[in-house]
């Protein structure tokens, strides 16, 4: 018989990532705090559940996608939550990005439960997530992250334990520091580029071939230049992103003007009311209306 995954939040990315477990053979019960989002999960099968309490009755595995420290705090240790709900022997697999300090807080409670934890955050959007292309980087036991690999398989394309419980949040918030300043730094060259009369796909074209040439410049720069700012990876949870690695920064006392000047940029977009938006909308804050 398959093994049962527990899988809370089915966002933009958690949602893919639920269709590629079932699509693998797991057996889902899933959960969604807006019960809509969770609806077309029990037309493919997986059982909708009332609570994160009530989807963890019977799984062997808890995986779950939600925003941020505050959501991970309602539903792993909130009363209807995880901790207090999953059999002893449980393994949970936390892929939101969530600060080191939150990550170590659940784990600590969940040990005390009987239950493992990993922080299992993921690098790739929500062309990866449905692709099966996404990076894992995992905190937390070694044994919990051998018995979790099925499920890294069927999601992404590499996982990799970093260490222990909070290394897999601390590189994700490096990351995020990396690709949050290079799309704010790629705003500005495109507000100058645009301006001084440049020809978008040309730009596109050559910044790619470029040092600097990523999956940000290929993905970024056509919304950027079309104005077309759908969310892939909202600006609002980049922002929080940001003020994650700062407060990392200031526990380990290492300055980091580059991250606090973008997240401040951030935030004044995020007020402005650019929050949903995806994150390369931070060209509007840039560029303006022209
Ligand atoms: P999203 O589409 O906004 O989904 C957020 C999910 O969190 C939804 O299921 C939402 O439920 C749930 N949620 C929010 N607040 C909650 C609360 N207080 N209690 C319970 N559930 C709550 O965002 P996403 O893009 O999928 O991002 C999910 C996580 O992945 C975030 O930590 C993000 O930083 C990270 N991430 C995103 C990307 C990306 O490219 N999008 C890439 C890597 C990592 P409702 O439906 O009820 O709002």
């Amino acid at each position: 018989m398959s093994e049962t995954i527990a899988f809370l939040g089915l966002g933009a990315m958690g949602a893919p990532m639920a269709s590629n477990l079932a699509a693998a053979g797991f057996a889902l019960r899933v959960w969604n705090r807006s019960p809509a989002r969770a609806e077309p999960f029990a037309a493919a099968g997986a059982t909708v559940c009332a609570s994160p309490a009530e989807a963890v009755r019977g799984a062997r595995f808890v995986v779950s996608m939600v925003a941020d420290d505050e959501a991970t705090r309602e539903v792993m240790l909130g009363p209807d939550g995880v901790v207090a709900a999953a059999a002893p022997g449980t393994t949970i697999v936390d892929s939101s990005t969530n600060s080191p300090a939150m990550s170590r807080e659940v784990a600590r409670a969940a040990v005390a439960r009987g239950l493992a934890h990993l922080d299992a955050p993921v690098s790739g959007s929500i062309a990866q997530a449905s692709g099966r292309e996404l990076v894992f980087m995992v905190g937390g036991p070694q044994h919990a992250f051998d018995a979790a690999r099925p499920l890294f398989d069927a999601m992404g394309r590499m996982a990799r334990r970093m260490g222990d419980s909070g290394a897999g949040s601390t590189i994700k918030l490096v990351n995020n520091m990396l690709s949050g300043t290079m799309s704010a730094a790629i705003a500005e060259a495109m507000s100058v580029a645009l301006a001084a009369g440049l020809e978008p796909a040309a730009v596109q074209a050559i910044l790619s071939e470029g040092a600097a040439g990523s999956r940000l410049t290929r993905t970024k720069i056509p919304k950027m230049a079309a104005r077309d700012f759908s969310p892939q990876f909202q600006l609002g949870l980049m922002e929080k992103d940001l003020r994650y690695f700062l407060a990392l920064a200031q526990e380990v006392d290492r300055p980091v003007p580059v991250a606090s000047l973008v997240r401040t940029q951030l935030q004044a977009a995020r007020r402005a009311g650019l929050g949903t938006q995806d994150v390369s909308a931070i060209f509007v804050y840039t560029a303006g209306g022209g």
